[in-house]
């Protein structure tokens, strides 16, 4: 589905990431963990068009993205949740929502996602009428990737979704990663909890300082004992 080589991104002299390669099957969870600063937002921004590479490739769905603006990505089917969730503070939750529908023009289409969304996030339901800087973190979070959700993405980036957030919100998130994939959703999700990611994805990468240095399927890495002295905590 998505087939990323050789990607250089610079910020001016900075070289960010130095020739990073991976692939996304469609139907699956994929990971990219590291450390801060491996350069896993500087990957995500420019699959999803914010950023220009310096050299390498985005394919998606067969054809080269990385020269395709944000909006063109958005409209065919990769929609992103930005670190730090980016919630519009003085719009309510419904209409937070409605901005993820702003390219689309089928009432009737955009009424049925409201839906989906609702059912997948009851919480939002109940407080769709609320400014959505009244929400708490996890709320915050979640009415994030139901505003992705609402432009229908057949690809999700998800950046650090857990981030911040109380160890029970923490599970609830995960477990909704995975509810998400199973209704035909892939995911790229960048995490630093590495621990909480790999167990529920299909594949990982590990990065560090701009190179992918590993890679394999969840299980592998959970039980790789670099990957463990690293990032798991030993
Ligand atoms: P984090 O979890 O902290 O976001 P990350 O793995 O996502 O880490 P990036 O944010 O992609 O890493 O950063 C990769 C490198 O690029 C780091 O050295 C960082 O300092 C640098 N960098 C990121 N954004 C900018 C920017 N706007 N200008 C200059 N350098 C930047």
């Amino acid at each position: 589905m998505l087939s990323v080589d050789q990607l250089v991104v610079n910020y001016g002299v900075i070289n960010a990431v130095k020739g990073v390669s991976f692939d996304i099957n469609e139907g699956e969870i994929v990971s990219l963990i590291g450390a801060n600063g491996a350069g896993k937002t500087t990957i995500l921004k420019t699959v999803s068009g914010l950023l220009r590479p310096a050299s390498g490739t985005v394919t998606y769905e067969g054809h080269e993205i990385q020269r395709e603006k944000a909006p063109k990505i958005v409209a065919q089917g990769i929609s992103q949740v930005p670190e730090g969730r980016h919630i519009f503070a003085g719009l309510t939750v419904k209409e937070n929502l409605q901005m993820g529908a702003f390219l689309q023009s089928d009432r009737a289409n955009i009424a049925t996602t409201f839906q989906t969304v609702y059912d997948r996030f009851p919480v939002l339901k109940e407080r769709q009428n609320q400014d959505a800087a009244t929400l708490s973190g996890g709320e915050q979070q979640m009415l994030a990737m139901g505003r992705a959700l609402m432009s229908r993405p057949k690809l999700l980036l998800l950046d650090e979704p857990s981030m911040g957030l109380a160890p029970i919100f923490i599970n609830e998130i995960f477990d909704i990663i995975t509810a998400i994939k199973e209704q035909g959703t892939t995911v790229l999700l960048i995490e630093q909890n590495a621990k909480k990611a790999l167990s529920i994805s299909d594949r990982g990468y590990v990065l560090a300082s701009g190179e992918v240095k590993m890679s394999g399927t969840g299980s592998e890495l959970l039980a790789n004992a670099d990957v463990q002295k690293a990032y798991l905590g030993g």
